[in-house]
């Protein structure tokens, strides 16, 4: 594969200033996704920190976590759980709203999509604030899901979202 001290995978990762607000810097994943020597290298990368951790089952945080959400349930040979905005979902859900800096957002997740001691994985593309991931793992808690690591393709350090997700085992692949 790509040799990550040659190839730093932040090489795929496109900053976008003030998108999609004024002060916000985005993070770009799709040159990543574009490209599938660094898809693979990324996925290998947040592989190697799963083993021998019995996950049965991937969550995918709508709608960046989709992407290498689906290609880890993939490699570990585990379902595939999509985290969903309101509405979007068909059947019965439970949902969680949690703050933002002006207003508040929801998610939504199926009632029957995690059973009572499934090992979860929970996939997200940003960790920034921490709001998201934190309402994900209520969710998942709520099911009687156990949470085994929340992993991301990135980590805004300087925005402490780590601090809101406890003693969970947080793993991202690149730190800003
Ligand atoms: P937060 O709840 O603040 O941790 O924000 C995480 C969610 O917002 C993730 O689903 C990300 O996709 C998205 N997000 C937050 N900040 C950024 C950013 N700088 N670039 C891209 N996506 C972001």
């Amino acid at each position: 594969g790509l040799n990550l001290k040659i190839m730093p995978l932040k090489k795929y990762i496109r900053d976008i200033q003030d998108f999609p607000k004024p002060g916000i810097g985005f993070k770009d994943i799709t040159p990543l996704l574009s490209n599938p020597i660094a898809r693979q290298e990324t996925l290998e990368l947040l592989l190697s920190t799963l083993k021998d951790k019995q996950i049965n089952k991937v969550i995918g945080v709508e709608s960046r976590g989709f992407f290498f959400g689906i290609l880890l349930a993939e490699a570990l040979n585990v379902g595939f759980i999509p985290v969903r905005k309101p509405k979007k979902l068909p059947y019965e859900t439970i949902s969680a709203t949690y703050d933002l800096e002006y207003g508040t957002d929801t998610l939504e997740i199926h009632i029957d999509a995690i059973e009572k001691g499934d090992r979860v994985l929970i996939h997200d593309d940003v960790l920034a604030t921490g709001g998201t991931a934190k309402a994900v793992c209520e969710l998942v808690e709520r099911l009687g899901g156990e949470i085994v690591q929340c992993n991301f393709l990135m980590e805004l350090t300087f925005l402490h979202g780590r601090d809101k997700l406890g003693d969970n085992e947080i793993f991202a692949a690149m730190t800003y």
